[in-house]
């Protein structure tokens, strides 16, 4: 393998030894100092926060793998665009920049900016949602499932039948099943509001959508006048496996295909807190009657139509981000470190989700702690298991990220995920190695983990902010296990 041509290898670099490692295409040059508490206090702090990653403080964490929203790293580029911001209620110039970026790269005539990814889901929903609407998708995502229940409607997936399963070699386990989604459009009848794509399908473990797919569920849509939304927000990510793993797509240039997925949709929306790498986000779209219905939401609930709730800093950021996003080393930097991760974990036995997808490795709970029943939260009590046994901050995404059904039952989850979210271009090498030796103590101490249940639960998205308890002393015992373990208990 002495002569690979960059078109074709998508710019990997080869390594003359065969080592199959990430090799970053940028340089560091500002940094963030980060310190690993002892065991201790680690265990003092994941107490301190019922349990619960998302209400740690960020100084007691050492690596913060919770999400890849708005802490990715940015490039020289953005920081030197915000200088030039142009601050006005209205008509700001910073607007127009962003406006024709994104008209540039998706060819769409009109964008409305909102402050994040579910601002726009709110703006959509609210537009398109009554009660008894019926929306179907690959695969929901929690802000997007909240928003349209509010309203009263539902929400359907048509995932084929083997995006489920977490040992795969299924290129593109996020595609839309189109037979389900047919059948699932029928019974819907004159309730049918809209489809959703959501790329880089984030719940099942970052897996993406393939352009084929696209292809086929918009040509559906436009035969039965069905609008199509395509939540973009991990498009960067799937634009990677579109170029990777999808043969037709491996030489064409990726302007190119985005201009293609855009053409398919009726909506488009994207959180920049991802897409980007800045923070905000925005809806785009070519139809003037979509755009009317939309707009009066962007200025009742986020701000003109001009800002729509962001800074104005951070719209130059996200336009140059954008721009960047059309970088194979801007796009790979997830996916390989992704990876990376991921195949030393599964060295130490460590169930992961594969084909290993985008926003971060995803570990399956369900089996590491396959005596945990679902009802006492696995994947929940694994990531606060985690925090103690290395400072690593993942995110629970399985039953305590669902809603309880009407009833007040639990609504047990498909999947026990724990994810170790990979931020672009803020960790290195060594600390994925870290991250997997410690996952690697963690699973041979496995039985000492235990479950949780809920002190203060609520409502709505209860995973944010709810406060859990351990349903024994099996945190201490742990901590304790570790101490004896390591040489300095850290
Ligand atoms: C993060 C995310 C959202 C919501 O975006 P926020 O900016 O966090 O509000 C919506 N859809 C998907 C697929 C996401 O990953």
């Amino acid at each position: 393998m002495s002569c690979v041509n960059n078109s074709t290898n998508n710019g990997k670099i080869v390594f003359f030894s065969g080592e199959d490692i990430p090799l970053e295409m940028h340089k560091v040059r500002m940094v963030q100092r980060i310190q690993l508490l002892p065991v201790q206090e680690r265990l003092a702090a994941i107490r301190e926060a019922g349990s619960n990653t998302f209400l740690l403080r960020n100084r007691d964490v050492f690596l913060d793998m919770l999400t890849d929203s708005g802490v990715n790293a940015m490039s020289d580029n953005q920081y030197a665009a915000m200088l030039r911001a142009d601050d006005s209620y209205a008509g700001s110039e910073t607007f127009y920049r962003l406006s024709e970026v994104l008209q540039d790269i998706f060819d769409t005539r009109y964008f409305l900016p909102a402050h994040q990814g579910r601002a726009c889901e709110n703006i959509i929903a609210n537009a398109f949602i009554k009660p008894g609407s019926v929306t179907v998708m690959n695969y929901h995502f929690t802000t997007t499932k909240a928003h349209i229940t509010r309203l009263g409607g539902t929400v359907l997936e048509v995932l084929g039948d083997a995006s489920l399963e977490i040992d795969s070699d299924l290129p593109f386990k996020g595609n839309l099943d189109i037979a389900k989604l047919e059948k699932t459009v029928n019974e819907a009848g004159d309730n049918m509001a809209f489809v959703r794509i959501e790329a880089g399908t984030n719940l099942i473990g970052g897996q993406p959508v393939s352009l084929q797919n696209m292809r086929e569920v918009s040509a559906f849509c436009r035969k039965r006048g069905i609008m199509l939304v395509l939540d973009a927000s991990l498009l960067a990510d799937n634009l990677y496996f579109i170029k990777t793993r999808e043969e037709e797509c491996r030489d064409r240039p990726l302007a190119d295909i985005v201009k293609e997925i855009a053409s398919l949709m009726d909506v488009i929306y994207f959180s920049a807190r991802k897409l980007g790498c800045a923070r905000g986000g925005g809806i785009m779209t070519n139809s003037e009657k979509l755009f009317k219905k939309m707009r009066d939401f962007v200025t009742l609930y986020e701000g003109f139509l001009t800002y729509g709730g962001m800074s104005v800093r951070e719209m130059e950021a996200i336009a140059v981000g954008l721009r960047e996003t059309l970088d194979i080393n801007v796009i790979n930097q997830t996916p390989i470190f992704v990876e990376a991760l991921g195949k030393e974990l599964q060295k130490r036995g460590i169930p992961v989700v594969t084909p290993f997808g985008g926003l971060g490795c995803h570990v399956d709970a369900s089996r590491f702690v396959d005596h945990i029943p679902q009802e006492e939260y696995p994947a929940g009590a694994l990531a606060a298991a985690i925090f103690i046994a290395s400072g690593v901050r993942g995110m629970e995404r399985g039953t305590m990220s669902e809603q309880r059904n009407p009833d007040g039952s639990e609504r047990l989850s498909e999947m026990e995920l724990v994810r170790l979210a990979v931020p672009k271009r803020v960790f290195t090498l060594s600390h994925m190695r870290f991250v997997a030796d410690r996952l690697g103590w963690l699973w041979e101490n496995r039985k000492l983990i235990g479950g949780l249940k809920f002190e203060e639960e609520p409502e709505t998205l209860r995973f944010f902010v709810g406060k859990l308890k351990p349903i024994n002393d099996w945190q201490e015992r742990l901590a304790e296990k570790f101490a004896k373990d390591m040489p300095n208990g850290i």
